[in-house]
């Protein structure tokens, strides 16, 4: 470790003391390690934002993520069940860069998601589609769910939410990732020439005809995690080939041409778990954020690790919280002025918190 990064260090442990349970430092499971070993909590994006939520204590608030997730937590922490306006007392969620994004949730917009629907209109009856919205999503994408008796879901209970959503409407309209509503669909059942593309860019039907619309039964939105699509099924043929053995488990944001090929497909936390239930001695191959897969290397000397990929994935966005940026946001936090603050409209946010409670209901 250099002398500037123990200063760093340093710097940032002392905000922590002295504002003690009043700060919760938050850092999703692909963080760096450094980060990720400062913060109150690691884990997925949902499950830190309830953390913050839980808390009464907190005053402030570091996410260490991408955008979106720093917009669930601001709806989460800043707006009381039942009121329809933001909480007297803030609590400010601040982002060590405020520039991380998440490209897969900037594939959809509200606008271009509001243009599918008029659309869609043309040809089927909108009230007969259920929107899902993945959580990594915009909080305006969240919105124009819960405005259309839609849901929110997360890679580990898409299943559960698509059975409601089926329950309630003969179609889905999935957004953003196409990835995990085909993985899901198909794990379901649903007929793959009942599955369609939706491609924002095209300018009509998303690049389908008015017969494939009325013919499907789920409509996925053309929108993909750049990080999981790296995968290839050429590597991960030749892994099942020179181990035969290891145990491949994928992230459901991957193809379904890998999907199919490996052991099965969870969420970063089912990852983890299945890392962590391995036995002793085991070889394995995790397609998920290279970061996270490190760490589990790390953390499990006595399992062998094989890398899918031909190049490590890394998100570029996640790796955006360091140490400098993060001090720097505590010291303004400190000062009475916090920078970089993520604050969602009181419209979008009460929406997309009936959506997500929708989600946490069901
Ligand atoms: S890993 Fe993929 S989905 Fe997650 S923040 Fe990065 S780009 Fe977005």
């Amino acid at each position: 470790m250099t002398i500037e990064t123990e200063k760093l260090i340093q710097q940032i442990q002392d905000v922590k003391r002295r504002w003690g349970s009043r700060l919760t430092i938050l850092a999703h499971y692909y963080c760096q390690d450094d980060v990720v070993a400062l913060a109150d909590f690691s884990g997925d994006s949902l499950g830190l934002s309830q953390k913050a939520a839980a808390s009464t204590e907190t005053e402030a608030i570091l996410f260490c993520g991408v955008y979106f997730m720093a917009e669930t937590a601001d709806i989460l922490v800043n707006y009381t069940e039942g009121s329809n306006q933001r909480n007297e007392k803030e609590i400010p969620v601040l982002m060590p860069d405020i520039g991380a994004g998440c490209p897969m949730a900037d594939m959809a917009s509200e606008e271009d998601a509001k243009t599918c629907k008029e659309q869609l209109s043309e040809y089927i009856d909108f009230s007969d589609v259920t929107p899902i919205t993945y959580i990594n999503s915009s909080a305006a994408t969240k919105a124009f769910v819960a405005n259309n008796n839609g849901i929110v879901c997360t890679s580990a209970n898409a299943d559960k939410i698509m059975n409601w959503a089926f329950e309630r409407t003969s179609k889905i309209l999935f957004l953003p990732d196409q990835h995990l509503g085909r993985n899901t669909a198909i794990k379901r059942g649903v007929d793959q020439n009942k599955i369609v593309l939706w491609d924002p860019l095209q300018p009509s039907l998303g690049g389908n005809t008015p017969q494939q619309i009325q013919n499907a039964q789920v409509i996925l939105w053309k929108g993909c995690c750049p990080i999981h699509q790296r995968f290839s099924v050429d590597i991960v043929k030749k892994v099942r080939e020179e181990h035969p053995d290891a145990i491949i488990w994928v992230h459901p944001e991957c193809p379904q041409e890998i999907v199919k090929l490996c052991d099965g497909a969870g969420s970063t936390t089912k990852l983890i778990q299945v890392v962590n239930d391995a036995p002793a001695g085991s070889t394995l191959a995790i397609g998920t954020e290279w970061k996270l897969v490190e760490r589990l290397r790390k953390q499990n000397p006595d399992k062998t690790f094989i890398w899918l990929g031909q190049y490590p994935s890394v998100c570029s966005n996640m790796a955006k919280s360091t140490l400098p940026k993060i001090a720097q946001v505590l010291e303004s936090l400190d000062a009475g002025k916090p920078t970089n603050q993520v604050r969602v409209d009181v419209q979008t946010a009460l929406a997309a918190r009936a959506a997500l409670k929708r989600m946490l209901e069901v």
